[in-house]
């Protein structure tokens, strides 16, 4: 088992992949669906973050509790993470949002970054790196990249479909990052997507399919 990897197993997590699976989902249903699912994978990714202790005082007595240790940042990349951020959001209001941009030159194949804003806090904060599909990893290792150049110390990939050619290149590049993921498929088509997978996360999310 690589500990640097976390497919998720659960039923409502299943259940949901499913659907966004479905071709037949309508823009609608994959919009919540994938916020839905954010939530679940999110709640993955907190296992594994420090706490601190606080004294809490119910109605009744005091007692022991315990608050996140770090502050939370939520890296999108564009476009198909944004579907990932609203859900999130609901669950950490206080968190921060960064945004990267990256295209895929068609000459070089590499990734190329067209747009970089992050929070000033990134370098104490538990960042989650946001991207629906982990395909060739390319766009993934470069993204993790740029928040390690402005100081990122811990950063987790997040995503609902991996591939193993994508998580082998990713731990190539960054073996401290952890992928949490709802399922890993079995291969990349010519043109790079996952398949089985569920398509265009980005047009399916933004009704541009
Ligand atoms: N990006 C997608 O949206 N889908 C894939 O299958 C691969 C990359």
């Amino acid at each position: 088992m690589n500990p640097q990897l976390s497919v998720v197993d659960h039923s409502l997590v299943a259940s949901k992949l499913g659907v966004l699976r479905a071709t037949t989902t309508a823009t609608e249903i994959f919009r919540r669906t994938l916020q839905e699912l954010s939530v679940l994978l999110l709640a993955e990714a907190g296992r594994y973050w420090a706490t601190t202790p606080v004294q809490v005082a119910t109605p009744l007595q005091s007692c022991a509790g315990v608050a996140l240790a770090k502050p939370v940042v939520l890296v999108p990349i564009l476009r198909a993470g944004l579907g990932m951020v609203d859900g999130m959001l609901r669950m950490l209001p206080d968190a921060r949002v960064g945004h990267l941009g990256l295209y895929r030159d068609e000459t070089t194949l590499r990734p190329v970054t067209y747009y970089s804003r992050l929070p000033k806090n990134i370098a104490d904060a538990q960042v989650l790196l946001l991207d629906p599909m982990l395909a060739t990893g390319h766009s993934a290792c470069e993204a993790a990249s740029i928040l390690m150049r402005n100081g990122a110390q811990s950063v987790q990939f997040v995503c609902v479909l991996a591939c193993p050619a994508g998580i082998a290149q990713v731990h190539s590049q960054h073996p401290e990052m952890q992928i949490i993921t709802a399922a890993v498929d079995p291969e990349l088509n010519q043109v790079g997507y996952i398949v089985p997978g569920l398509g265009d996360a980005g047009d399916r999310y933004f009704g541009t399919n």
